[in-house]
């Protein structure tokens, strides 16, 4: 079964499936609270980060890769994601020091629209990586995984545009 019918029919549909006899998906994620996936067991390597952005953790995802032999790769933005625009008036709680080391830095990791960004960094690491990149977005709304489409997700009002 293809993984990411596998993906959709675990998480949306909440069908059982026997523990699998070895990974088949690397899934990039949010580390957003609300977001809490149904995965069969033995199923998926799991990356979270902020916003599902895959560049700061791209060494360990090449090397789960290159080492297990997935090919599928599914990067998993969400609504209502707090990395799209980070509010950095959240940093003045921090002491001086921090605040003026991490709000660049955290500016600089903004995702801006999810679907939007999941959509574009999938093509980037599909034609850098040669694997298949799959972007899906997470409706903490619904808990409800929606599959990207491409085009759909790069005009205004995407958010509604998905299938599968
Ligand atoms: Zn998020």
């Amino acid at each position: 079964m293809d993984p990411i019918a596998l993906l959709l029919e675990s998480h949306n549909e909440g069908r059982s499936f026997p523990p699998l006899a070895k990974p088949e998906l690397l899934l990039v994620t949010c580390m957003d609270h609300r977001i809490a996936l149904r995965l069969p067991e033995n199923f998926a390597f799991v990356l979270r980060t902020g916003g599902a952005n895959p560049d700061p953790v791209e060494p360990y995802l090449v090397y789960a890769l290159a080492r297990t032999g997935v090919r599928t790769v599914a990067l998993v933005g969400h609504t209502d994601c707090a990395m799209s625009r980070p509010d950095l008036e959240a940093l003045r709680t921090l002491p001086q020091g921090l605040e003026a080391l991490y709000r660049p830095r955290i500016a600089g990791l903004a995702v801006g629209d999810p679907a939007a960004f999941v959509v574009r960094k999938a093509r980037e690491l599909e034609a850098r990586l040669g694997v298949r990149a799959v972007p899906l977005l997470y409706r903490v709304e619904e808990h409800r995984l929606l599959r990207l489409e491409g085009k759909a997700a790069l005009d205004p009002g995407h958010g509604l545009a998905a299938c599968g």
